[in-house]
């Protein structure tokens, strides 16, 4: 018997498996696994929604020119050079699709976000991986990695799930130093929660080179991960070729009619990042003062790394924060199983986390008591 075989590099891809959003048996769910907003949408994009309704019947402006309009307005930015999509996830697989084919490579680095490696696998391309240095991206490893066959090179800046980011020096020395048959992509989901001065979102290299593409979504910051709406902005050239392939329809009236608000309410935006901007460090330091590593965040998440002392484990904090309801990220398939990742939450929910940890490293045994076992265990 036959049946249809998908291509080998479709069978060799791992499906993204999202963070779980469950708590079986708690009383209260606090959902810290997607890096979602704790401050949820602006009230602007859910009466735009609202008032969608009336009119689903018709379809969408199909290249969702409102909405580009709006963005450009906003940043300051080419309408013409901007394309929208259903989430930064569908930009991404339009890039691949439209860059990648067999015997061609795309590559990113070690810890970098998933998608990059199921979007080169979709289009049947090779996936290459840059080693990283302290977990964030190397822009030498990065470049080791080009060849003949490289078609693209992305860079999620800050980087999901570890936080990382590289300063714009460093991004423009990626830039400039690419072959420019190589396409970058600057992955800037986390953008605005970013603070430093030495941060550069990818507009400007975008202005600078031929060969630079950014993407941004509508599913952090602003709140409407679940309406599925993202862009990218880059060289016409780039642009017009995505605008070849994707779907025709591909951003819904009520996404857009609803990032279109997001876009005008700067108040919402501005109570996000300060929110973060107060609770990124407090979370940082309070767990670091537990005894726990925590990665260098500029996000609006930490990975947090446990130690391998049995009792101890991520895989053991996960279960203990679970059965209080606080839902945290595993990313053992991101190749750190020893780490969970946290989303910045309400202020509650962060308070609730730090005291659970503090009770999860009181009960278990103390990993100063297991380095002394194990030293005298070793010594005896
Ligand atoms: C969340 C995230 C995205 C955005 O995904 P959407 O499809 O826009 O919801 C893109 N890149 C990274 C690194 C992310 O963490």
């Amino acid at each position: 018997m036959t049946r249809p075989i998908p291509r080998p590099s479709v069978l060799a891809i791992d499906a993204y498996v999202p963070g779980k959003s469950a708590a079986p048996g708690a009383a209260r769910v606090y959902k810290l696994s997607a890096n979602e907003t704790p401050l949820g949408p602006s009230p602007r994009a859910v009466e735009a929604l609202r008032d969608m309704a009336d009119h689903i019947a018709l379809y969408p402006e199909g290249s969702s020119r409102a909405l580009r309009e709006a963005i450009g307005a906003r940043y300051g930015l080419d309408p013409d050079r901007i394309i929208a999509g259903a989430g930064s996830d569908d930009i991404l697989e339009l890039l691949a699709l439209a860059y990648v084919g067999p015997r061609d490579e795309g590559v990113y680095s070690q810890y970098g976000f998933l998608e990059y490696k199921i979007v080169t696998l979709a289009a049947g391309g090779t996936p290459v991986v840059a080693p990283e240095t302290n977990y964030t991206a190397d822009v030498d490893a990065l470049l080791g990695c080009v060849s003949e066959r490289t078609k693209i090179v992305f860079l999620a800046n800050p980087n999901n799930p570890t936080g990382t980011f590289l300063p714009a020096s460093e991004v423009a020395r990626l830039a400039r130093s690419l072959p420019s048959h190589v396409l970058l992509v600057i992955d800037a989901a986390y953008a605005e929660y970013v603070l430093r001065e030495d941060y550069e979102s990818g507009v400007a290299l975008v202005d600078a080179h031929d060969n630079v593409v950014m993407t941004r979504t509508f599913s952090k910051i602003f709140g409407l991960a679940g309406l599925r709406v993202g862009w990218g902005y880059g060289p016409a050239h780039v642009i017009a070729a995505l605008n070849r392939i994707r779907s025709p329809f591909n951003v819904s009236s009520a996404g857009s009619a609803a990032a279109i608000a997001a876009l005008s309410d700067r108040a919402h935006l501005d109570a996000a990042v300060a929110h973060n901007a107060r609770w990124l460090p407090w979370l940082t330091q309070e767990i670091a003062a537990l005894g726990l590593g925590v990665l260098p965040s500029v996000a609006n998440f930490i990975a947090i790394r446990f130690p391998e002392t049995p009792g101890l484990t991520a895989a053991d904090a996960d279960r203990f924060l679970t059965s209080r309801g606080l839902v945290l990220r595993a990313i053992g398939a991101y190749g750190m199983p020893g780490f969970l990742r946290l989303t910045v939450g309400a202020q509650d929910a962060n308070e609730r986390v730090v005291e659970a940890l503090a009770e999860f490293m009181r009960t278990a045994p103390s990993p100063h008591d297991a380095q002394r076992d194990a030293q005298a265990h070793a010594h005896g």
